[in-house]
């Protein structure tokens, strides 16, 4: 039981071996099949050229041929050893046998054994008996030896003719060599018959075969490897070369030649594939770039194309050293024609431009769209300052002619910036910044305008720039305030109110002038938490005096045209009131004439909402903004000022009194007051009294000033306080109490 338990245990034992070393097999075949695919795959997994992989086949083959050769010649070796030898003995013993034929016996054969034994190749010769017995010998050591001779072979030779078949076989004693051989000889004269022994020198026989041998290998490497090359530079020249020439041309992406094939082959027709679909796909790139850098509407090129186009120019400037102009077109309210005859004609209008330009730009001038209603173009080789403005001139002439569009005679007006490589830029984009300048002055000049980029634009904007970040920070910083400018009865001289006039002190340059930084506020959206301040502040003060029991009067603020459109205006009008406890009366909002007769319903809805609000409005700077008398009966106005500008020459003496006068009629007619602003003499307000002017606001009745010292003026004004008395108009302000002139008040 137990020595049964212990053999199958052994079996299993050994069936575990076995199981183990096939095991061990298998691990070790995949082990070598990975490394051969790991192997393979560094080879596959890199780029071996055709080339290389044509010369390693040829190599290949070239190798395969001398060692075929090689074989076959070390494989017939040993035949032609023998072949050689039994050559050698066969003219030896042919001789022999022919000088036997004359003899009595084999003792008249031994000079010439003798003689024969000594022909290079040979060992040596012997005769002898047909039984072996050896009668004479070239070599003394073989004397009274026998040969061992094929009885069988013998007797066979015999029977032959002579001459015939000679027999080879071994001397007796002499050990065996390969160059034995042996030959029935036949003494004619006697008829007796002998044995002639022949031994070849196989040693030398062979050194001159190796010699050969060494040769023929020579001669048959020197064959293979032409044979090889011969192969190798047909394949290169019929596939290699081609192919390497189509890899060319497809990794060059068709910038090199294209691949032409000689004879029509296979490898022409993959080319001439290749090369219609590399065509195609640079017609394609070629169409998208042109796509992507042209203007759909107007056929020009972009804005990237533009900058491109002017980068190029830039460099070939440099090279060249010539300038190279680049100009901005914008069109005038382009905005109206898009709202007034619809957005179809407004493309028709853009087209017109682009073609009117095209039309007049030079050769290797560049014109493209910018975007919206803006137009570039790029002059290189422009001579001066003066050439670059001439055209420009010429381009908005062209383009601000009158023209048709269908029933409409339409006429569209053009300002051009203009800016100058090198002197004002030197990159592309600098150039755009400096021309877009120069277009922003141009429009602030006016309709067809073509304004040259000088630095002080620059400058210019700079300033801007800086004004703008020290006005954030001043209204932050509660570092603004306000002036009142006393407005006065004609009449009986009493202040009727004041307009609150914003200055600002800057920490280092001083005081600035509201015409310098409320266009700053105006461009940058500051000036609505500035109103909403000046609001604010205005209120606050009214209600201060009001409380402290002097006369109550209107205070006017400015508000700008940015205000004015902001939905907003009347809530935060309404809550700053609320907040200070001011009835709406006493504020007034003065609105200049340009800004209400933009956007004309829009105003008058928030004028309106305004003015039903109990808040006063006036019309400042009123004569300077062609307002349309239509609108103005619509306007709910309470107020209209006088500009300066009429008040200055009201008592010239010539008809400067005409239009103020007009302007009084005329809002006398509307039932509106009239304030003349400006005033500084005594002669402006007689003549304005004169003229039935109700009421009057200048340096002559008194400056902006500040707040307390406005106080002291209003009280002094007549029933202006508990104390008033009336101003007296027969002296000029500054000669008054309370109303000390300040500089700082005096308009930019
Ligand atoms: P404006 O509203 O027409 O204000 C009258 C300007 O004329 C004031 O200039 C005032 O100082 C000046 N002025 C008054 N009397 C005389 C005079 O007899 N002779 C001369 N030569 N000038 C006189 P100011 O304060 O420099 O303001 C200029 C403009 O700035 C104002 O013109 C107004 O449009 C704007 N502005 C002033 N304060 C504010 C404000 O708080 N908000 C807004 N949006 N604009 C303001
Ligand atoms: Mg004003
Ligand atoms: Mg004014």
């Amino acid at each position: 039981m137990d020595q049964r338990e212990g053999g199958l245990a052994q079996a299993e034992s050994v069936s575990v071996n076995v199981q183990g070393g096939a095991a061990g097999d298998d691990a070790s075949a995949r082990g070598l099949r990975a490394h051969l695919s790991s192997m393979y795959g560094a080879l596959t997994g890199h780029f071996v050229s055709v080339r290389i992989k044509v010369v390693a086949l040829m190599t290949l083959v070239g190798a395969a041929l001398v060692l075929m050769s090689a074989g076959f010649v070390i494989y017939n070796f040993n035949s032609n050893l023998e072949q050689a030898a039994y050559a050698r003995s066969a003219g030896v013993s042919d001789a022999v046998a022919h000088a036997a034929l004359d003899m009595a016996g084999p003792a008249d054969i031994e000079p010439v054994i003798d003689a024969v034994a000594g022909a290079p190749g040979l060992k040596g010769a012997a005769v002898a008996s047909l039984g072996g017995r050896i009668l004479h010998s070239s070599d003394d050591n073989w004397a009274g030896k026998r040969l061992q001779l094929d009885a069988g072979l013998l007797d066979e030779a015999r029977r032959l003719p002579a001459a015939e078949v000679p027999t080879q076989d071994q001397l007796e004693g002499a050990g065996h060599y390969p160059g034995d051989f042996a030959r029935i000889l036949r003494f004619s004269q006697s008829g007796e018959e002998a044995v002639l022994f022949v031994r070849v020198d196989t040693d030398k026989v062979a050194s001159k075969l190796v010699v050969d041998a060494w040769n023929l290998m020579a001669w048959l490497v020197i064959a293979v490897v032409l044979a090889v090359l011969t192969m190798s530079l047909l394949i290169h020249r019929t596939i290699v070369a081609p192919i390497e020439a189509l890899r060319d041309y497809a990794a060059s992406g068709s910038r090199s030649v294209p691949y032409r094939g000689g004879l029509e082959d296979e490898i022409g027709v993959v080319a001439r594939a290749l090369s219609e679909s590399i065509d195609a796909r640079n017609a394609g790139e070629a169409r998208l770039a042109k796509l992507a850098a042209t203007d759909g509407l107007t056929g020009l090129g972009n804005r990237t194309y533009f900058k491109d186009r002017l980068a190029q120019e830039i460099a070939a400037g440099e090279r060249g050293g010539r300038m190279v102009g680049v100009m901005i077109l914008n069109l005038d309210n382009f905005k109206d024609v898009n709202d007034t005859i619809g957005h179809d004609a407004g493309d028709i209008v853009l087209q017109r431009t682009a073609d009117i330009l095209k039309g007049c730009a030079r050769d290797g001038d560049t014109v493209a769209r910018l975007g919206g209603d803006e137009f570039g173009i790029i002059m290189p080789g422009v001579k001066n300052a003066d050439d670059a403005l001439h055209l420009a001139g010429r381009l908005v002439r062209a383009v601000g002619a009158p023209f048709r569009l269908g029933a409409q005679e339409l006429q569209q007006g053009a300002c051009v910036g203009l800016t100058l490589f090198p002197q004002d830029g030197r990159d592309a984009e600098v150039l755009v910044k400096t021309a877009d300048l120069a277009l922003s002055r141009a429009k602030q000049e006016g309709a067809g305008a073509c304004v040259l980029y000088r630095h002080e634009l620059h400058l210019r904007a700079i300033e801007r720039n800086t004004i703008e970040r020290d006005l954030r920070s001043a209204l932050a910083q509660n570092q603004l305030m306000l002036f009142y400018q006393p407005k006065v009865d004609i009449a009986t001289g009493r202040v009727t109110g004041a307009e609150a006039l914003i200055r600002w002190r800057h920490e280092e340059r001083g005081f600035i002038p509201p015409a310098t930084f409320i266009p700053v506020a105006e461009r940058s959206g500051l000036v609505v938490p500035l109103t909403k301040w000046v609001l604010d502040e205005a209120c606050r003060q009214n209600r201060v005096w009001q409380d402290d029991g002097l006369m109550k009067i209107g205070v006017a603020v400015n508000v700008s045209a940015i205000d004015l459109r902001r939905a907003d205006l009347t809530d935060t009008i309404a809550n700053t009131l609320i907040r200070h406890g001011l009835s709406p009366q006493f504020l007034e909002l003065e609105v200049t004439e340009s800004m209400v007769m933009e956007d004309v319903d829009v105003v008058i809805g928030t004028l309106r909402r305004l003015r039903s609000l109990g808040v006063g409005i006036g019309i400042d700077d009123f004569g300077t903004g062609y307002s349309s008398l239509a609108y103005l009966k619509r306007f709910p106005v309470k107020r209209l000022k006088i500009d300066r500008s009429f008040v200055q020459d009201v008592a010239d003496g010539r008809d400067g009194d005409v239009i103020p006068k007009v302007i009084i009629d005329l809002a006398h007619a509307l039932g509106v007051k009239v304030i003349a602003e400006g005033v500084e003499t005594a002669e402006q307000f007689e003549t304005l009294r004169a003229l039935g002017c109700d009421e009057v606001q200048g340096y002559f009745v008194g400056r902006p000033m500040p707040a307390a010292e406005f106080e002291v003026f209003l009280r002094n004004s007549p029933a202006g306080g508990l104390h008033g008395t009336a101003i007296d108009m027969s002296k000029p302000a500054g000669a008054r109490r309370g109303s000390k002139p300040d500089m700082t008040g005096s308009a930019a």
